[in-house]
């Protein structure tokens, strides 16, 4: 089929009487037939992309925009009075958390922009990330069931299907192939987990939290389940073609580890290659050095994996005995190394009973990377500082980045217009010709102003449609959507806000420009102090937005179910992004980069890709504030009170004990209580305000200000929002996925 067959064959469609349902369900089907007329052949190398999540959003648009079909879709179903935007009810495909899933969807397609044939490897969760209400002010979660309107981007391979065995139980393992399209169709292969009922589980649900101790086997099941099958599947295919001959595996495949979930893949290649193919335990290993490469993605210790060895052997008794064959490997090549006993310890595999996926990926992967340049330098310095030591060629940066596709073209059509008027439409094809715009600024800067305004009405509409709260028109937007977390902060913009507010009723803010906060976040269902978060904010909110005497000016909202769906929304409409993570704690972020090529300032610390954004778009066009890295170390070290701050700080102190004096309600829970004494007191492991929310809250209330006062001269505001789009080229993924080719693929 070709677009001229695909327009004719829609053009005849029968809309009269079908539910949305069926027209998406005909009109996916009728694309899927024009997509894959596209097939491409294989290509020698291959790339793969292990990873557990992979947080695609809605495939609609985005696949019709993609196969060129999006704008005469759009008008063939206006003509038949129907309106395109109906198809915004299809679930999004949750499968993924936050920015790791949302990374791994936006390299597929920039990859199969690009032409490179870049694959993904993930789960098929029946269940993704759960649905967020929020309810008298809590989060509630339902169950996602993103395949309710059907799966017309998939299609099941029930030749391919695999069987994986554990000690106590076997899966089966079907394919279910979705498409990626761009210059090339490559292919994102998630796989579903068949047989008895406890066998199903396995794809069953999507872990909600990369924090918890929660469900540890069902975990280490998942993890093993798809990277066996993936690996199993490689080794297979190359069998067929080249017979059992892996000197050259490396040459035919790549494989990156996105983060430590999917590393068993490393143990089960060796396992494959030694019991199937008597290849020698050292040989297999060599091989696999050549084949692997491992990307982090935090260094939050709770968020490295590490299994349990009695987990492990127990279900997975000849990976436990590999496991431990290849540490003992490890102490050889240490000793030879002439490493301290504490240097090896360091870099053990396996230590206290447990092992580390970590080490074992910098052990074994030919590559180690970090997702911002910061992050990288931490990981050097702090996190693999012994590795980095003795293997320091394994080290190497890969910013992370955005596709454009999604994140400008589809959900900013106007401002992508306003780029084609003024520098042409190559940028379109080519990211880094819209550095050329920086030449316009000044000149399309009304234009630009009339795109935000336009923006920020939409998502206005879109959040009255969805929360049932108006915001007028006219107010600026601040906005912090991303997981809950509390290194991410969002209670630190509550407190700012509560002083703000503070400052407003009693006078000592003058002209402060009407504005509204907005958050977006989902908590993991048992991460207690993250949810007592929302529940604050939500009070807020409550008594902010009620107050007449000053709900001309401030508002806070707190959108539900934060996902892709709401981002591209959110993200068009936003005046000041906000990135307000502790110093060394974000690796990268990548919601920052959709917000800058949206046009909206930063509102940061020097944090993750945060530097690299002020590097780019100049100091001046955006707002840093906060400590660095070096002073929050010089805290640690020294010693950090934060209750001092709130005994001579009285707006800190106003807004701090909000929590606990009555001003706010828990409803009883506790929770408010218990967030007063993460601060005050420190709570579990944590020394106390473990995120130095305190610390940076003055020098934060100062940069929303500043950003408030800069605004009344919206002409050079705006000037600086667009220099923010202008010098974005950098954060696209096709530039990202560009430098993993050259630099580890070699595709
Ligand atoms: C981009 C994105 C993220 C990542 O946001 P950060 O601010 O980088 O943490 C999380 N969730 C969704 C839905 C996203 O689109």
């Amino acid at each position: 089929m070709d677009i001229t067959q695909f327009t004719k064959k829609l053009k005849e469609l029968e809309t009269e009487g079908k539910s949305t349902q069926e027209l998406y369900n005909e009109i996916s089907s009728l694309a899927m037939s024009l997509a894959l007329s596209k097939e491409s052949k294989p290509a020698e190398k291959n790339a793969y992309y292990l990873s557990m999540e992979f947080l695609i959003g809605r495939s609609f648009f985005n696949n019709l925009m993609e196969l060129g079909v999006l704008d005469e879709t759009r008008e063939i179903l206006a003509r038949k009075g129907i309106d395109i935007n109906v198809f915004e009810e299809i679930e999004d495909a949750a499968l993924g958390n936050g920015g790791l899933g949302r990374l791994a969807a936006c390299f597929l397609d920039s990859a199969a922009g690009l032409g490179l044939p870049l694959h993904g490897y993930g789960i098929r969760y029946k269940y993704g990330l759960f649905k967020q209400a929020i309810e008298n002010g809590f989060q509630v979660e339902l169950p996602d069931n993103w395949q309710r309107f059907g799966d017309p981007w998939s299609i099941r391979k029930e030749n391919e299907k695999r069987i994986i065995k554990f000690a106590d139980m076997t899966v089966t393992a079907v394919p279910y192939d979705m498409p990626v399209f761009g210059k090339r169709v490559n292919v994102l292969r998630l796989w579903q987990a068949e047989g008895s009922e406890e066998a199903q589980r396995i794809s069953e649900y999507l872990y909600p939290a990369d924090d918890t101790e929660e469900g540890k086997l069902l975990r280490l099941r998942q993890e093993y389940f798809f990277s066996a099958a993936a690996v199993g599947e490689l080794v297979e295919k190359h069998v067929k073609k080249y017979g059992r001959e892996f000197e050259h595996f490396a040459d035919y495949n790549v494989i990156q580890l996105n983060d430590t979930h999917p590393v068993l893949a490393i143990v089960e290649f060796i396992r494959i290659l030694k019991t199937d193919y008597k290849v020698g335990f050292a040989e297999a290993l060599r091989i696999a050095k050549k084949t692997f490469a491992y990307t982090n993605h935090t260094v939050l210790p709770e968020a490295l994996e590490c299994w349990n060895a009695d987990l492990v052997k127990k279900i997975l008794p000849d990976i436990y005995a590999l496991l431990i064959k290849l540490y003992l490997t490890q102490k050889d090549e240490f000793a030879l190394l002439k490493c301290s006993a504490e240097e090896a310890a360091d870099m053990a595999i396996y230590s206290s009973d447990r092992f580390s996926m970590a080490n074992l990926a910098v052990f074994v992967g030919k590559s180690v990377n970090g997702v911002a340049k910061l992050h990288t330098e931490i990981l050097k310095d702090s996190l693999f500082r012994t590795a980095y030591k003795y293997y320091p060629e394994k080290f190497q940066n890969k910013t992370n980045g955005i596709t454009q596709r999604r994140w400008l073209m589809l959900c900013n059509r106007e401002l992508s217009e306003l780029i084609d008027k003024a520098i042409g439409k190559e940028w379109r094809t080519d990211i880094s010709e819209l550095s050329r715009l920086g030449g316009h600024v000044p000149a399309i800067t009304d234009e630009f102003t009339m795109v935000k305004a336009a923006k920020r009405k939409q998502l206005f509409e879109y959040i009255s449609r969805h929360e049932g709260i108006e915001i007028p028109e006219h107010f600026i937007v601040y906005s912090q959507v991303k997981r809950l977390h509390e290194y991410k902060r969002q209670l630190m913009t509550a407190f700012a806000i509560l002083e703000i507010y503070k400052g407003l009723k009693d006078g000592t803010i003058k002209n402060f420009q009407p504005s509204v906060f907005l958050f977006g976040a989902k908590s993991a269902p048992s991460y207690k102090r993250a949810k007592a978060i929302i529940k604050f904010i939500n009070e807020i909110a409550a008594k902010l937005n009620s107050d007449e005497e000053t709900n001309g000016l401030l508002r806070v909202v707190f959108v539900q179910n934060y996902n892709v769906s709401y981002a591209e929304k959110i993200v068009a409409g936003t005046d000041v992004s906000l990135q307000v993570s502790t110093a060394g704690l974000e690796a990268s972020g990548t919601g920052n980069m959709k917000f800058m090529m949206n046009g909206a300032v930063t509102c940061g610390t020097m944090d993750g890709a945060n530097i690299e954004i002020v590097e780019l778009a100049g100091k001046e066009n955006n707002y840093i504030f906060g400590a660095e890295v070096d002073e929050i170390e010089r805290l640690k070290t020294e010693g950090y009170e934060p209750e001092k701050l709130l005994k001579t700080n009285a707006l800190h102190n106003y807004a701090v004990s909000s929590l606990i004096d009555g001003t706010f309600s828990d409803d009883g829970t506790g929770c408010f209580k218990e967030l007063y004494d993460a601060l005050t007191a420190g709570a579990s492991w944590h020394k106390p305000d473990n995120y130095f929310v305190l610390h940076d809250l003055q020098s934060y209330v100062e940069a929303l200000l500043k950003i408030n006062a800069d605004y009344q001269d919206k002409k050079s505001f705006a000037v600086k929002q667009l220099k923010n789009t202008a010098f974005s080229a950098f954060f696209s993924s096709d530039r990202t996925i560009k430098e993993y080719a050259r630099d580890i693929w070699n595709i």
